[in-house]
Order: structure tokens, then sequence, then C-alpha cells
């Protein structure tokens, strides 16, 4: 048992937070008539519960300080969103809404919604204090796919967003954000586009835009605008991608746009859905690879900005495998061994299609 900070990390998260459930769904779908049983949408509670008691149990457990969250106030949430979407969104909690077929608001998300935003700017503070070098707000709904005035893909505030705000109030002059969740942090990206003193960087699934609600791509060609240009670095990687592409990416191109814009911050919206066995994603990422990515991280935070690191907890919808890989990432970003096995068989890697994706995209972007 240590108390150096460098082998703490702080976690904040709320129970209150695994109290609602969405409606029955096929996944972006409305339930279907065809089916003689109906399932929820797999945006559910099971994987927080399963990710605390993990984080809890497991080896990493002595390493963790934890702390309950509070609820953000309608200011701090304004930091990010609008005024008028807001209150659209507690309006449309009030009698229970579908903001999109997968994204569903009534009273017990809309509270939990309040919480994963308070718990995400106190991680942030945790950090901006000194008291840690590094802070994981464990919170449900997920923000990265929440616009400044849109929800989308289960998220109705951008818990992440709140806290780069955070940061910058609080005199940070250079931020970035790493999102390795399988899909594109539109949201993030929406919010910060045209921003010369945030980098968001989202490595994802090469899936495009998806709805009316989410028109960006998440393609190497939107890199910001005005101020923001080049600040903003889509990296989509093929289907099936792996532990080794991933890898790749996190060494030829975040490690090298985070040296070039030098930030002294780091943030990382952490989603677990792209390991090999989640019902939302196709990457074949396994523990082990994301015990490398958040070693990676970490090196790049202990280069840049003494390893300040605030994670926000974003998708990953196989309710066991995904609290493992949660584990794994903390381990890895506490810099120590990986010593929780993975219970569950992987994929074999695509290399080669993995080589030639990574190189592609160096070729792309103004970056890299
Ligand atoms: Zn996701």
């Amino acid at each position: 048992m240590t108390n150096q900070p460098d082998s703490r990390m702080k976690v904040i998260y709320h129970e209150a937070m695994t109290d609602y459930c969405p409606p029955p769904g096929l996944f972006d779908c409305l339930p279907s008539d065809l089916l003689e049983i109906q399932m929820t949408q797999p945006e559910r509670p099971e994987k927080l519960v399963n990710t605390a008691s993990v984080l809890k149990r497991g080896p990493i457990g002595q390493h963790l300080d934890w702390d309950t969250a509070r609820s953000a106030s309608d200011e701090e949430i304004l930091a990010f969103h609008t005024d008028s979407y807001l209150d659209r969104l507690k309006k449309a909690a009030e009698n229970g809404e579908y903001l999109s077929a997968s994204t569903y608001i009534y009273p017990p998300s809309l509270k939990a919604m309040y919480l994963a935003a308070g718990a995400s700017i106190e991680a942030a503070r945790a950090v901006i204090s000194g008291d840690y070098k590094m802070a994981y707000a464990l919170v449900r709904p997920p923000g990265h796919h929440a616009q400044p005035n849109e929800a989308d893909g289960y998220c109705f505030v951008n818990n992440l967003g709140l806290a780069v705000h955070e940061a910058l109030n609080a005199g940070y002059k250079r931020v970035a954000v790493v999102d390795w969740d399988v899909h594109h942090g539109n949201g993030t990206q929406e919010g910060f586009y045209d921003r010369d003193d945030v980098l968001t960087i989202s490595l994802h699934m090469n899936h495009g835009s998806w709805g009316e609600g989410h028109l960006q791509t998440g393609e190497v060609d939107e890199v910001g605008k005005g101020d923001g240009e080049g600040n903003n670095l889509n990296l989509p990687l093929p289907m099936g991608a792996g532990d080794h592409a991933y890898k790749l990416t996190m060494e030829r191109c975040v490690g090298p746009a985070l040296r070039k814009f030098k930030p002294d911050l780091i943030f990382c919206a952490n989603g677990q859905d792209a390991n090999a066995f989640d019902p939302n994603g196709r990457q074949s990422v396994s523990m082990a690879g994301f015990y490398e990515m958040a070693c990676q991280l970490k090196a790049l935070a202990d280069e840049l900005c003494g390893g300040k690191i605030v994670m926000t907890q974003e998708g990953g919808y196989n309710p066991t495998y995904a609290p493992y890989c949660a584990h794994s990432i903390v381990e890895g970003l506490l810099g120590l061994p990986m010593e929780l096995e993975d219970p569950l068989a992987f994929y074999p890697n695509d290399l080669e299609g993995g080589e030639r994706a990574v190189e592609e995209l160096i070729a792309r972007h103004p970056l890299l």
C-alpha cells in the first residue's frame, strides 16, 4: 500500500446514477413488433454497478479514493449548453420523452444527469486543486455525444465538456481531450470546434454520421474551424481494428498531436465499448489493449503536463467485460502492473490492416 499521489486516483460516483433504466428498444431503434420478447436499450445500470464493484474489489481497489457526487447547478451546465436546450431537457423529463430513438429522458435520468455533471466538475477540481494527479468521474448517463443544443446517443449533458470549462475557468491555457470511446465524440467536437485552446482527439470506429441530430461524420477532414482550425483530430479506425491498431494510433497520431499542442492538462473520455464483446462496437480491443493505451496516455501526461488526467466514464455496453476493461485502464494510468487477468478470450488482431489505416490517417491531418 502506498500513498504517493502518483499511485492514487480520486473516483467520484453516486448510486442514484444507476436508478434509471431505458425503455425497451432495439439498439438505436424503437421496439420491434417482430420480437416476442423485448429488451431494453443496452445503456443500462448494470455496467456502472459492476464497474464500481470491480474497481472496489479488484487489485486496484487499494489505490482509489471514493467520493460521492453532487448535483451540478443549471449555471454550471450552461458553461457548455444553451439555455433553451436545458429548458427543453427539463420539460421533456416531466412526462418522459424520447429525444431520439435511443435517448429517453424522464425524472430519474434527469436526476442522474445532474449528478453526472456535478461528478465531472468535481473530478476536474480534484486535479486543479493539486490534491490528485488523476480523477475519474464514474458516471451515467454518458456525455460525449451531447452537443451544446442537442441530445444524442444516450447523452444529455456533455460531462467532459463541463470539466474542460472548469479547467479553463481556473486558468488552464491549453487543454486536450483524448476520447477512446468506440464512437466519435461528436458532441465534444461540436462544443470546442472553433477554440484554439482545446485540442479534441477522438479514436473511433469508422461509423460515419447517424440521424438528424448527429451530422458530424467523425472523418479526418473535420479539423476544426476559425481559431480552432487544426485542433480537432478525428482518428476513425476500420471495423475490428484491435489492440495493435489502437496502440499504433496512440503512438503515431495521439502522441505527436499532443506533443505539438502542448496541453497543460489532459482529459480522457473513457468508454470501453471498443472491447471485443461489446454489443455496440466492433473494434476487438482486449483488456491488455486498453491497459497499453492507458500506459501510453500516462506516459504522455507525465511528459507534457505533470501527469494530470481527468476522466469521465462514457460508453461500454457489455455489463461484465467493460468493467474489467475499466479496471485495466486504471491500472495502466496509475503505472501499476496489470494484475487482473482477462476472464474472456479475445479475437485475433488484424495487424496489417491496422498499420495501413494508421498510415492513411497520418497522411491526411495537418497536426500529424
Ligand atoms: Zn460509445
